[in-house]
């Protein structure tokens, strides 16, 4: 009886786009506490967009952004593909960017015609010994919004605060909502701002958030967790992969990075969270029926 209902649930999961890549991940799925999600790209669309861009008093709009995009133009991030399209759709010339490189978990630095140039967190600019104090009413207005500030540095001044909103996926609160109503605890973990991450969790009905998360440091995170009790995690990308595989059960979105679905035990192949609710209900029936 006990191989019947496991392969009754796991064909059930099946049709409602759940993927097991082990048999024993149903069973482990129900002593799951726990459901940590990866924000970008899993709770959100992962389809940002530049909404803002605040400069201080001497500094030319189209100027910044002309400067801004040709230095992200060089970046693989989804925040640099945002101020690219925000800078093509304006007609702005961009020039080639030098030297640049990418510090994880902070932003670009590079050289354009002779001006150095940093755009990121708050950390990349404080780090440099930038003085952010009248940029950093602007950026928090702005992730207090669910917005994502990126900070620009020209020649060592700060310039510019600029946002980058990603939205929230529609079906992101009604996932979560069912979650809790499970009497699980849902988790986010983000390499986003604090402020950023509060008010999407906030927004959500998340109670527990772990933001300014390194890219190396998501690992450590889902071990924090797991003092608490097993966890599942949800996620996509290619930084995601250490934390699918540590989690007590990895959950991978199936329009994820290979690294990262191979790093998992479920996957998700519809592209819907809601599946990993799916996935949740059926452990449990399963396991019940077979006590
Ligand atoms: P996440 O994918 O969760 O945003 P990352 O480690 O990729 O985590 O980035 C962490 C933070 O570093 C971002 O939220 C952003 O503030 C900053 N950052 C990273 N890359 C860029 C970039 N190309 N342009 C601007 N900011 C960036
Ligand atoms: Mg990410």
């Amino acid at each position: 009886a006990v191989p019947t209902s496991i392969m009754v649930g796991t064909g059930r999961a099946a049709t409602l786009g759940v993927l097991f890549r082990r048999g024993d991940a149903l069973q482990a799925l129900d002593g799951v506490r726990m459901v940590a999600f990866d924000k970008t790209g899993t709770l959100t669309e992962g389809r940002p967009a530049l909404t803002d861009l605040d400069l201080l008093p001497g500094h030319d709009e189209a100027e910044t952004l002309a400067l801004v995009g040709a230095l992200e133009r060089q970046s693989e991030h989804p925040l640099g593909a945002a101020i690219v399209a925000a800078a093509q759709a304006r007609g702005l010339q961009m020039e080639a960017a030098e030297a640049v490189e990418a510090v994880p978990g902070r932003g670009l630095r590079g050289r354009i015609g002779g001006r150095a140039l940093l755009v990121g967190n708050a950390r990349l600019l404080s780090e440099a010994g930038i003085d952010i104090a009248r940029l950093e009413p602007l950026a928090r207005a702005q992730a207090e919004k669910g917005r994502t500030p990126v900070l620009v540095a020209i020649d060592g001044v700060a310039v510019a605060a600029l946002a980058v909103a990603d939205p929230v996926r529609v079906e992101a609160r009604a996932a979560v909502a069912a979650l809790r109503d499970m009497g699980l605890e849902v988790a986010m973990i983000t390499g986003d701002t604090r402020a950023t991450a509060m008010a999407i969790a906030a927004d959500l009905g998340i109670d527990h958030v772990e933001a300014e998360v390194l890219p190396e440091g998501k690992l450590a995170a889902i071990e924090g967790l797991r003092a608490r009790g097993p966890v599942a995690f949800v996620g996509d990308g290619i930084n995601d992969a250490p934390a699918l595989a540590s989690a007590d059960v990895g959950i991978a979105m199936g329009s994820g990075t290979e690294v990262a679905i191979e790093s998992a035990e479920v996957v998700l192949s519809s592209g819907r969270i809601g599946a990993a609710v799916d996935a949740l209900a059926i452990s449990r029936k399963v396991m019940r029926n077979i006590r």
